[in-house]
């Protein structure tokens, strides 16, 4: 199932996509007012509202928001492939070790757009914004301590994000929130793949384009820290709620692995592709 967020009438509406279609949940069950609502009320009550659901819109006509609004800041989990912690430039790159535990920051909810939202690079004074081609985990099922090997049951599904970073900033300022955390720097979407579609995630390949030039390649069972340690990284010292999102790294290809760096610029286009979910276009202003 394809999960979205989309506009509609100048309101924000929560829908599945049947086809080429948008269907409306919100109008089967107006307490669905947003997707953290959906995720909550569980797989039952999903099937059954997605069941009565009718189209409202073709899927080219509408406007899709990003799909989910945790009601906690953005996870997002640094360093988190080989190739990507040995690629920045430095007199040890080649030999750099992997971190021994998860490096793990957050993206405030002012970061997020969706799909076609310009990434503003105005908002980075440094001049050096970098895209970071990203996998994404919904939660669904809430839970504290979740053991790694109960983990997938409180995957809800998957999405994809750009985890644009002010790769400047995130220097300069040890804690890297103030890099990664500019207005418009966390492009999320198009949708949310329900695990039930993308049964083994693992399989999957994370590609990211820059004016269709091919920048990023990696693949998701190459993670440093895979989705089960994450999730029980995370939930042992905080509650997961339905709705968080973790990014779960980036493959080698960011700008600043080239020599000279190669920075977003306005006129840019950028996208994300995952296979099984499917591309997460932004332009760049
Ligand atoms: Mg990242």
């Amino acid at each position: 199932m394809r999960l979205v967020t989309f506009r509609l009438g100048g309101e924000s509406r929560v829908g599945v996509v049947v086809g080429d279609e948008v269907a409306d949940i919100g109008a089967v069950d107006p307490r669905i007012a947003e997707m953290v609502d959906l995720i909550a009320a569980g797989s039952d009550r999903l099937a059954e509202l997605a069941a009565s659901a009718a189209p409202v819109a073709s899927l080219d006509d509408v406007q899709l928001l990003a799909p989910v609004r945790p009601k906690k800041n953005v996870f997002a989990v640094g360093r988190n492939y080989l190739e990507h912690v040995r690629e920045v430039p430095g007199p040890d790159s080649a030999t750099r070790p992997p971190p021994e535990n998860p490096i793990i920051f957050t993206k405030p909810p002012t970061s997020i757009i969706g799909p076609g939202e310009a990434i503003v690079t105005a908002n980075d004074p440094s001049g050096t914004t970098d895209y970071e081609g990203e996998l994404a985990v919904v939660i669904g099922r809430p839970g504290k301590r979740i053991p790694a090997p109960q983990a997938w049951d409180h995957v809800f599904g998957y999405t994809i994000l750009n985890d644009v970073t002010a790769r400047a900033l995130q220097r300069k300022h040890v804690q890297w929130v103030i890099g990664k955390g500019p207005d418009t720097f966390c492009p999320m979407g198009p949708w949310i793949v329900t695990v039930d579609a993308l049964p083994d995630v693992t399989r999957s390949e994370v590609r990211t384009e820059v004016n269709g030039e091919l920048r990023q390649r990696g693949s998701v069972a190459d993670l440093i820290f895979d989705i089960p340690t994450l999730i029980a990284t995370l939930s042992r010292v905080m509650t997961l709620e339905p709705g968080d999102v973790i990014a779960t790294g980036t493959p080698s290809g960011v700008g600043a692995g080239f020599d000279p760096p190669r920075y977003l610029w306005p006129g840019d286009v950028v996208s994300v592709s995952v296979d099984g979910i499917g591309t997460l276009t932004n332009p760049v202003i």
